[in-house]
């Protein structure tokens, strides 16, 4: 039951960053035919569950007072503000990508000894001491399972974006719906695009798709658009591109079946169609609480209710960032909320006299040189054209979450199976016209060519991915791993 909650809700957290609904779902969930297994245990004097900012910030203190925590990322790496590509109110910094910003604070946290892992929480016991946080890997071996005993959690699992509930949402699910314009905006060059939404992540939709798109359809349900940031509204507002309507809904989205072509929107009782290639949500958040119901405190939105300074209900466990903000959901106050739910577990070991072990040295995260990373469609096919073996393309964007999640397990199996198979990525915003002439629409995608430079498969999203690291799996021992092993 715990389980099906979560997975909704990353279901939806992953539809706000890029690849589709029911290829994570199909990722996410262990197969049917496989027993969920215990395969290690692991004592930790605090775990911190999140891979965004709070949970960054707060790895950065915890490790610089001398604790050593273990940080389970879920799914989006980086957290929610990768998905900006333009921060302005972070101090010090005039204008900065949410992608740097968070590479910044999470190498620090590395940098002084954190441990950071790409695991999902499924699980927790704060009923119990030390707490007993239960996880399993997001990608490959899913059905394996972990068990953290803690004396302290912390716990900035984010909120998850909201949709829309109208026909045609789930049809066109990333064939012209998406809830993020930074991860799939850049297909939608010179065309039009269409953002429902009236607060300030729509604002940050519509700025940055005005940039790319011929003419950007703002859907607004009040008469009102709500923005803390006056300013960045007034520009947006003005930019000739931009077409708001006001008190309107979207009532239906219409497509060819391979793609969005209209939004049916109503306004005042009056029904039009609206031309548009593509539609992004932006309509408010859910926190992600659904593992914590019978555990901690939650509001009447779903929300963690905090006591004095990111204390919850439960004595020993913090909650930080937007999973305890209904309200304000900033990157800098996600941030704050780090530092102290820190400097309050640490106040709540020191009182228990836990022992915590002194930090270990530098970490660093090892870039695997066996994956050839395309720089022009002529080296690719090039490559395509001499190679003798399979050859996998993992089509990816920077700015994706699952395509950093998948990252590692890409160059994990590039390692294993170097000189059987070439490994190559392609970076949507280096190479972006493998993306047309192969009908790449979706990231991650992972192409397998054979010796002629053939398709042999496609794999779009975790789904269907697990399925080659499931091959691949049984073929470890082989001294030859051929194209037609993948069809
Ligand atoms: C498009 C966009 C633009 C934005 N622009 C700005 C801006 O310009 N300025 C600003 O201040 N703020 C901005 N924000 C808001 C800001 O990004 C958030 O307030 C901030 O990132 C919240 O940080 P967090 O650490 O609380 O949660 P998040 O960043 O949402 O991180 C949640 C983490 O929890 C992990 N997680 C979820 N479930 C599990 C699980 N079961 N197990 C393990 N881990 C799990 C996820 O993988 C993720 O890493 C923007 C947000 C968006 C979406």
């Amino acid at each position: 039951m715990i389980e099906g909650n979560v997975m909704k809700k990353f279901l939806l957290l992953l539809a706000a960053i890029a690849v589709g609904v029911t290829s994570f779902l199909s990722a996410s969930r262990p197969s049917p035919h496989v027993e969920n297994v215990i395969v290690q245990e692991e004592r930790r004097p605090v775990v911190i569950i999140g891979g965004g900012i709070a949970a960054m910030t707060a790895a950065n203190y915890l490790t610089r007072a001398g604790i050593e925590p273990v940080v389970l990322t879920g799914p989006v790496v980086g957290g929610a503000i990768t998905l900006s590509n333009d921060v302005q109110n972070w101090p010090g910094e005039m204008a900065i990508s949410g992608q740097t910003l968070s590479e910044k604070i999470s190498k620090q946290a590395l940098t002084n000894g954190a441990v950071i892992r790409a695991e999902e929480v499924v699980a927790v016991d704060f009923s119990q001491r030390p707490f007993v946080i239960t996880t399993k890997q997001i990608i490959g071996k899913t059905h394996e399972l972990k068990k953290y005993k803690a004396d302290s959690c912390i716990i900035a699992m984010g909120a998850t974006p909201n949709m829309l509930g109208v026909p045609g949402e789930q049809e066109y699910w990333t064939k012209g719906v998406y809830t993020c314009a930074v991860c799939d905006g850049g297909l939608y060059k010179d065309k039009v695009v269409s953002v429902v939404g009236g607060g300030d992540s729509s604002l940050t939709e519509v700025q940055y798709l005005s940039n790319i798109a011929k003419k950007v359809v703002w859907v607004v349900r009040r008469d009102e658009i709500r923005s803390i940031e006056k300013k960045r509204l007034q520009e947006v507002l003005a930019r000739e591109n931009v077409e708001v309507h006001y008190q309107t809904i979207v009532k239906e989205i219409k497509g060819n079946r391979d793609q969005v072509t209209h939004l049916v929107l109503q306004s005042q009782g009056k029904i039009k169609q609206v031309p548009v290639d593509a539609l992004f949500l932006a309509i408010g958040f859910s926190p992600n609480t659904a593992l914590f119901r019978d555990q901690l405190e939650l509001d009447s939105q779903g929300y963690i209710v905090l006591k004095n300074h990111q204390e919850t209900s439960v004595v020993g466990v913090y909650a930080m960032g937007d999973i305890a903000d209904p309200e304000f959901k900033q990157a800098v106050s996600a941030a704050g909320d780090g530092a102290k739910a820190a400097l309050q577990s640490q106040k709540f070991l020191s009182s228990y006299q836990v022992q915590t072990k002194a930090v270990a040295a530098v970490a660093s995260v090892v870039i695997e040189e066996e994956v050839i990373d395309v720089t022009s469609a002529h080296q690719f096919e090039t490559i395509l054209k001499t190679t003798k073996g399979p050859v996998f393309v993992d089509f990816y964007s920077t700015r994706c979450g699952p395509c950093r999640t998948f990252s590692p397990l890409y160059e994990s199996w590039a390692k294993q199976f170097n000189g059987k198979i070439t490994f190559l990525k392609v970076n949507a915003d280096v190479v972006s016209e493998l993306f047309s002439t192969y009908n790449v629409r979706a990231v991650p995608t992972l192409m397998i060519f054979d010796e002629r430079g053939e398709v042999v498969r496609k794999s779009v999203g975790f789904g269907e991915i697990s399925e080659i690291d499931k091959r691949l799996e049984t073929m470890k021992e082989k001294s030859h791993v051929s194209s037609q092993d993948f069809k």
